[in-house]
């Protein structure tokens, strides 16, 4: 046996290990589900999953594997506890076959659902595909079907109309939903260049989902066909190699089409909900997190939906969804679909529905069901900081100076008391928590952002930035790489779970830019680009807004004041230091401007310690001194090679330094 095949052959049967392993966890969870039910204890313990991860990031460090590695297995793992937990409290009959109605043939993204759904049961499950949505709500009502899958919204294209105003008057009930990343992909017949593509064949939704991309393909034009899974047996059907369909790649695979193109959508974040029908409603044990879906109507008059509202609000009820539909037949009157959080069978939301009975003129209870949506567990940032247990420590310093070179009312104090807190996926920035976002100066590949990506998760870093248009001193210095770079940023940012920060330079930019960036940078130098404040005022992005390098705090706020008054309340202002008459850093970091800014603006505030130095041995030292005068977080420069840095490298800290950093901000008890 060659080396290889000997190394190979270690590593499946350390794969089987893993598969054992994971087999006789399963059955653990189970027998503590069953322990638990018993004795009617909850089945998530938030302290003991967090303990449980924190002890496994220690120990796997000392094993050499990294906290995000660590996190994810594990989230996997635990998800997997929950869901087949959850399974064994549903009252599901496992002992017959089901059929399950979809609309579409074999291949469907509403079969995928289906699959992903009834995934512990698909032995005793089969998949049937009708021709249109009101078929399967009636092969459900009639019998020949136990559930029925219907799609109800998808993130870029919005909720499924026909959908709605079938579910008004189906005699269903929703069991279960299902929510399914949207992967499109376009498919031929032949490995032919995108630019032979004359016709795209696929669902309106679809076609609706990746419309940039198919417009961009020169001479070509948008089929709208019945389901994408037909579009692909057509595509086959006529053989003609200037024919594309647009599917998932499961349905490509299906029925032999060659993939030209994944991720063909225009919006990187593409999920559809599906809703689960059948007769009867569910009984959800009241351990699991639910959520109740009701169609109500209320009387035409001023406030009306309001109350209703209010009723809800009065009993703590958090709503997810508010949707209206016209009444057929009834101009200018409506329905309401409502989902909120909560089981039918809790006495609390029992009485909210009782009591929104008599506020409405017709309520329908469409029903409880578990929700998709399960919170992780996220280790605490202590239990990260610092990275790993002994960082390389950085090479030594040279001794080298710098190479390189009221009149605002929203956001005032007086209008807003309350600090705002803006959340970015989850990460709360302002209010009493500290944030840090770090990155390097500017992305220059694939591998370095990723490297970087990496060791901030590692080290509890919560947001990651990198410019991708940079705006240099020099038109001769290097100018990022535009939107490859956004897409490789993108990236590591999903695949480390770390929202992104990056600059904008142009009004044109925005919205482009947005589609993939969580938040928007306006760079010290453009901090009076009105323009530019405006066209970010319109995006529904958080904008981080640097001060301008010239600029006084009451300008630093009116400029702030052009995002707000144009409708975006959600700036985070960032101190990066001012130009003094002092060379010996790159700017003046105001630090006295902080408190007094916190005082003026309910609006959170970071500090960049890396623009103001532009050395890193005053990094540390500049980020400390600003984590105690109480800003909201810092925003700090890394690099894997600060030395081949192609901008701002002498100000990137190294990866143990910014290690050294994290720990000392958030273990300095
Ligand atoms: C940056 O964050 O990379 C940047 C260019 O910052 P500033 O606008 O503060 O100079
Ligand atoms: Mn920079």
């Amino acid at each position: 046996m060659d080396d290889l095949e000997r190394i190979r052959s270690e590593i499946n049967s350390v794969d089987e290990r893993i598969l054992e392993a994971l087999a006789d966890r399963r059955k653990l969870a189970q027998k503590i589900i069953e322990a638990k039910d018993h004795l009617g204890t909850p089945i998530r313990d938030a302290m003991r999953e967090e303990q449980l991860l924190a002890n496994l990031i220690a120990r796997g460090r000392n094993q050499g594997l990294d906290a995000h590695l660590i996190t994810r297995v594990f989230h996997e793992i635990i998800d997997d506890s929950i869901r087949s937990q959850q399974l064994h409290l549903l009252d599901y009959d496992k002992s017959e076959l089901k059929r399950v109605a979809f609309q579409g043939i074999e291949g469907a993204y509403s079969e995928l659902a289906g699959k992903k759904y009834f995934a512990p049961y698909l032995d005793q499950t089969v998949f049937v595909g009708v021709p249109t949505f009101e078929q399967v709500v009636n092969a459900v009502e009639d019998g020949d079907a136990d559930y029925g899958l219907l799609p109800v919204e998808n993130t870029s294209a919005g909720s499924m109309n026909e959908v709605y105003d079938l579910l008004s008057c189906a005699q269903l009930s929703i069991v279960g939903e299902e929510v399914l990343r949207i992967e499109l992909c376009l498919l031929a017949t032949d490995e032919v260049p995108l630019s032979n593509i004359r016709h795209v064949y696929s669902h309106p939704q679809a076609l609706a989902q990746c419309m940039k991309f198919v417009s961009k393909l020169p001479n070509c034009q948008a089929m709208p066909y019945a389901d994408s899974a037909m579009a692909v047996i057509k595509v086959r059907d006529e053989k003609d190699p200037s024919m594309a369909a647009i599917a998932s790649e499961e349905a490509g695979r299906l029925y032999g089409l060659k993939i030209l193109q994944r991720n063909v959508e225009d919006q990187q974040n593409n999920y559809t909900r599906f809703l689960i029908l059948a007769k009867r409603p569910a009984r959800v044990d009241l351990r699991i997190p639910c959520k109740t879906s009701l169609i109500i109507s209320t009387s035409h008059e001023e406030g009306s939906l309001l109350k209703a509202l209010t009723l809800l609000h009065e009993y703590k009820i958090n709503l997810s969804k508010l949707e209206s539909r016209p009444i057929p037949g009834m101009s200018f009157q409506y329905l309401f679909y409502i989902d909120f959080e909560g089981n039918i069978a809790e006495d609390r939301v029992a009485q909210a529905v009782e009591q929104l009975r008599s506020a409405t003129t017709s309520l329908k209870v469409l029903g409880s069901y578990p929700a998709q949506h399960r919170a992780k567990t996220s280790p605490r940032i202590e239990t990260l900081a610092g990275g790993p247990p002994e960082p390389e420590p950085a090479p030594p310093e040279p001794a080298a100076e710098i190479k390189e070179a009221v009149s605002y009312k929203l956001a005032s104090r007086g209008r807003k008391a309350d600090d705002t807190i803006i959340s970015v996926r989850g990460v709360k920035i302002g209010g009493p928590g500290f944030v840090v976002i770090a990155g390097p100066c500017a992305v220059e590949s694939r591998e370095q952002i990723h490297k970087c990506a990496r060791y901030i998760k590692e080290c509890g870093g919560q947001l990651l930035r990198g410019g991708c248009f940079k705006p240099r001193t020099s038109p001769y210095s290097f100018q990022g790489l535009g939107f490859e770079g956004l897409e490789m940023l993108a990236e590591a940012g999903r695949e480390y779970d770390l929202p992104i920060v990056t600059e904008v330079l142009s009004p044109a930019d925005v919205e482009p830019v947005s589609r993939y960036a969580d938040v928007l940078q306006i760079g010290a130098r453009n901090m009076q680009n009105f323009s530019l404040l405006s066209e970010v005022g319109r995006s529904n992005r958080p904008v981080l807004l640097k001060r301008g390098m010239m600029s006084t705090m009451e300008e630093f706020l009116n400029a702030a004041e052009y995002i707000l008054d144009r409708g975006n309340h959600q700036v985070i202002l960032c101190e990066r230091g001012i130009r003094t008459f002092e060379t010996a850093t790159r700017n003046t970091l105001d630090l006295g401007s902080i408190p007094i800014l916190k005082r003026l603006t309910h609006l959170p505030i970071m500090v960049d310690p890396s623009h103001a130095a532009g050395r890193r041995d005053l990094v540390i030292p500049l980020a400390l001194a600003a984590h105690a005068v109480g800003p909201h977080g810092l925003i700090v420069e890394i690099h894997p090679e600060p030395e081949k840095a192609l901008s701002d490298g002498p100000q990137a800290l190294h990866f143990s330094q910014f290690a050294d950093l994290m720990r000392r901000i958030y273990q300095s008890k």
